[in-house]
């Protein structure tokens, strides 16, 4: 496909009067979880509360922890509860597909390219090791912080491809950028010092994230994304990549992670809390209740209705943070 044809099918879609659409957009890397759910739900209800199209996107980037048989696991459990989507799937509902990442490698090519010409992306033949070297000694929370060893001292970035495998980085200014998240209200990080220059395509091939996530909701038509709290600063990143691309960010409501009884996120590994035992414990409309009743929405968990939902959602009622 075209680069050309990329840019021209978004022109199209890059209107402010766009409709309404938000995104589910699991990695099928095991089946999902309350967490999940909770985070899925509430994208749906804000876009169907007020009229709009929901697209289920299967982010399965990561060749080997993806699986086919999760994403089938994925769509099932959310039509086992009520939540269809409008566009997406494996079955590539709509006009915006493929709705796989590992099926977009071209869109994400044509997107790195655009994104070389701004002289802010480099090669970078850091290891692993070499990054963790270069390491302040406590990042508490894990966060890894590039430190510069292939940036080049000028923008923009004129670097020679090196034969050898190596990552492309991109160039982040040392300034703070700002946005407003719906739930956890105003927000301001500075990529410098958050993640420093990040990679956009990995050394072995592999689409980074932040890239995909980009081009995918831009491309998509995606109006607002809600997903979890662990992604809240990441919108920093995305938000910088939305705007050297030129592309239209959509809105960001970041809902905090269910945790278990040891007050730990959930992961796919905690049986208790994934789908499987859920399904097994209630019906439908007994799960909806506890998600609602957990999202603020109805005063005592009871067994609810999508459509009882729809018309009583507002994010007002929802989620403020501390209160889960
Ligand atoms: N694929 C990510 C996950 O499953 C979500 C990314 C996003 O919503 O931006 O956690």
């Amino acid at each position: 496909m075209a680069i050309q044809c990329f840019f021209s099918n978004f022109a199209v879609m890059n209107q402010t009067d766009r409709i309404v659409k938000g995104r589910f957009a699991p990695s099928p890397t095991g089946r999902m979880h309350l967490g999940n759910l909770f985070t899925a739900l509430l994208s749906w209800l804000s876009v169907k509360s007020v009229g709009g199209r929901w697209v289920l996107r299967i982010e399965d980037l990561d060749p080997q922890r993806s699986k086919r048989v999760y994403s089938e696991m994925i769509e099932d459990d959310l039509l086992w509860l009520g939540l269809e989507w409008d566009e997406g799937g494996l079955d590539d509902i709509g006009e915006s597909g493929p709705y796989c990442q590992s099926r977009r490698g071209e869109i994400y090519e044509a997107f790195l390219e655009k994104l070389r010409e701004t002289g802010f992306t480099y090669p970078c033949t850091c290891t692993r090791a070499d990054i963790m070297a270069t390491q302040a000694p406590h990042q508490s929370d894990g966060r890894v912080i590039y430190g510069g060893t292939c940036r080049p001292d000028w923008l923009p970035c004129i670097v020679e491809e090196p034969v050898c495998p190596h990552a492309t980085r991109l160039w982040v200014p040392d300034r703070e950028i700002h946005f407003t998240d719906r739930v956890y209200g105003d927000r301001t990080v500075n990529l410098a010092t958050h993640c420093g220059d990040f990679v956009v395509r990995r050394a072995d091939g592999a689409w980074a994230y932040q890239l995909a996530v980009v081009v995918d909701d831009a491309l998509m038509g995606i109006t607002e994304v809600v997903r979890g709290e662990d992604l809240l600063l990441s919108t920093g990143q995305q938000l910088y990549l939305y705007g050297l691309l030129g592309l239209e960010a959509p809105e960001y409501a970041h809902v905090p992670l269910v945790c278990n009884e040891a007050g730990i996120r959930l992961s796919k590994r905690d049986k208790s809390m994934g789908m499987e035992e859920l399904r097994r414990r209630y019906i439908p409309e007994e799960l909806l209740g506890l998600l609602a009743h957990r999202a603020g929405l109805i005063s005592e968990p009871r067994r609810s209705s999508l459509d009882e939902l729809i018309g009583i959602f507002s994010w007002d009622k929802v989620l403020v943070p501390g209160r889960l």
